[in-house]
Order: C-alpha cells, then structure tokens, then sequence
C-alpha cells in the first residue's frame, strides 16, 4: 500500500488524535499541523482531534494550537508528528505517552523515531507533503478553505516565497491548487512579510554590523543587550532578520548567534551552496544542507563555529563557481 494510503489507513483506527509540531514553531510547521486538523475535523467528525503546542501570540493570525489538552487524551490516541526531525524538538512532551506515532516531516531523517515514517527531504516544506497526502486521497477527504490558506503560508513560510533551492514544479503546482480555494494570498503575502518598526531598525543593525570575511562566509552575534536596545524583548522572535545576509552579493554562508535564556547562543545558519548542516551537528545541531541550527555555549565556541564557517566556505569556493 502507498504510504499515503497507509497514513489515512492508520488515521481511520483512532478516535482520538493528537498532532505535534516542533518548538519555537513557524509558519510551516504551524501551517501543516492547523492544515491537518482541519482536514480530518472535516473529513471525520465524529473523531477528536487535536493540535497541541505552546501558544506564540505572534502566529495568531495562522491560528491557535488547543491549550488545556488533558494527560488522558493521550490514551488510546494517535499521535502524529509533523515537521520535526529529532525527538527533544518536539513540542510537548506527552507525544510519546500515545498509542502509536506517525513522522511527517521534510528534514534529513536523522532521528527516525515513529511507527510510520514518511519523510521527504527533497521537499520544499512539510505544508507541501500535507497537500499531496491530501490529494493522494481526496476522495476521501476535504481540505476547508482554511486548511488551503494554511498550507499556502507554510510553503511560502520555508521557501522564502519561493526562492530558497527546494522550491521544485510540485511547489508551483501545490501553490497553484491552493489558490483555487477560497483565501486571500495577499493577506497571507503580507501578514509573512511585515515586520514591526523595531525588527526594521534591527535589521537596520544587522546589515550595518554584520562582519563579511574574504572567504564570503559572514556572522553576526545578537546579544539580549542588543536585542532590547531596539525595544524588542528575547521573548521577540529574530528570524525575521537570519535571511538578510544572503541578499549580499559576497556572503555566501552565515551565522546569526542570538543569546538564550540560559546565556548560551543559538546558532542559526544559513548557506547559498556549501552544505552547512554538518557543521550544526558537530555543535549538537543539525538541519537541512542551506538552513541549520545549533548551540554555542560560550564566547570560544563562537569563535570555533566561525573558523569552521570559513573555512567550509574557502574551502568549497572552487566547486561552487
Ligand atoms: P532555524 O535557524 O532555527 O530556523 O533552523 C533552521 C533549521 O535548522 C530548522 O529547519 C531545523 O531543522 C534545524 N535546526 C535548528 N536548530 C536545531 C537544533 N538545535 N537541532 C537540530 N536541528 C536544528
């Protein structure tokens, strides 16, 4: 049986199910966990299901994950996993007190955790593999007009509105049938794309202070001090700003360190051809080859994933002109 018809299968034997996303969640995560929600509230319901993860007022307009989510759901249900790669990233930590676990994500399978995986890191987005399972079996199912808003802002939230690599003729295709329902792309457009005054003066910062080395590989460290000196809070997502450096013509992979709660850094690459995942998982990270992440846990291990920074990138200059 196809995989798809196996996930649908699988589906069909809970009453209750109970679907997960990652922690420190965006628009793709969210877009693909609502997404599902919506399709199997509407397509079955008689069934419980539901969406959990902490609340981040900032995604509201995608909409809200269900808070208050009793322990004894979890008995006899179903759990589904959507666009997490490892076990710790997922966002409560009850996902294993379930029945049985399906994966669904678009990032190197790394930590193949699951009863049934499918996992498809060629894809753009997890909002992508979502719509294709639904089309796989759509006649037995119905995507709402919400659930097609939703997947359209996931696949715009991790290609970078179709820019970033992973972006193939699927992607256009998906996004193609998606607007054939009933939303407004250009809400959806500018609700990703706006930024507050202070993220603007931030970003303002980032390309005034970013430090761009000859190899082309360029870092930024973003310290609470700096973050609240433009009026944001640490509780202020930054990721706003981690795109930026690639719209230099001589960057060519780059890291963003932001301070933690626990005054360690959170290192966010990126990259527009050497694979830099390797690098993230030598610093307990990891990721796909042109985004990754990891953490720094002082100011030398800065310093050590700079070195390697650049010298990944001196080092595959050649391959990549
Ligand atoms: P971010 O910079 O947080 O947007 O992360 C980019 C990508 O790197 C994400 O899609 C994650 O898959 C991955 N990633 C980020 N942080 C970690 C981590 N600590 N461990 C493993 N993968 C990570």
């Amino acid at each position: 049986m196809a995989i798809e018809a196996a996930i649908l299968e699988e589906i069909k034997k809970y009453q209750t199910i109970m679907i997960h996303r990652h922690q420190r969640p965006d628009p793709d995560c969210i877009g693909a966990q609502l997404a599902l929600r919506d399709i199997l509230r509407a397509s079955f319901p008689d069934k419980k299901i539901f969406a959990v993860g902490k609340h981040y007022p900032g995604f509201d307009w995608m909409g809200q994950a269900d808070q208050d989510v009793p322990d004894d759901a979890y008995h006899g249900a179903l759990v589904i996993v959507v666009d997490t790669a490892n076990q710790p990233r997922i966002d409560d930590e009850r996902w294993s007190t379930g029945a049985a676990v399906i994966k669904i994500d678009h990032h190197p399978n790394d930590d193949a955790f699951g009863d049934i995986q499918w996992v498809l890191d060629q894809a753009s987005s997890t909002s992508e593999i979502m719509y294709d399972w639904y089309a796989a079996n759509q006649a037995e199912l119905t995507l709402p007009d919400d659930a097609a808003r939703l997947l359209y802002a996931g696949i715009i939230g991790d290609t970078g509105r179709f820019m970033y690599p992973a972006t193939s003729a699927n992607t256009f295709a998906v996004a193609s049938k998606l607007l054939t329902y009933n939303f407004s792309m250009t809400d959806v457009n500018q609700a990703e794309d706006e930024i507050s005054p202070a993220m603007a003066r931030l970003s303002a910062y980032v390309y005034q202070n970013l430090e761009i080395l000859p190899s082309g590989a360029a870092y930024l460290k973003l310290t609470d001090e700096i973050v609240e000196s433009f009026g944001l809070s640490a509780k202020d997502s930054t990721s706003a700003v981690v795109p930026l450096p690639g719209k230099i013509t001589t960057v060519v992979a780059w890291a963003i360190f932001v301070e933690s709660k626990d005054k360690t850094f959170r290192i966010r690459l990126r990259s527009k051809g050497p694979s830099i995942n390797e690098l993230a998982k030598n610093h307990g990270g990891g990721g796909h080859a042109l985004a990754s992440g990891a953490t720094a846990h002082d100011q030398a291990e800065i310093d050590q994933v700079v070195h390697e920074l650049d010298e990944l990138v001196a080092n595959t200059k050649g391959e990549n002109e």
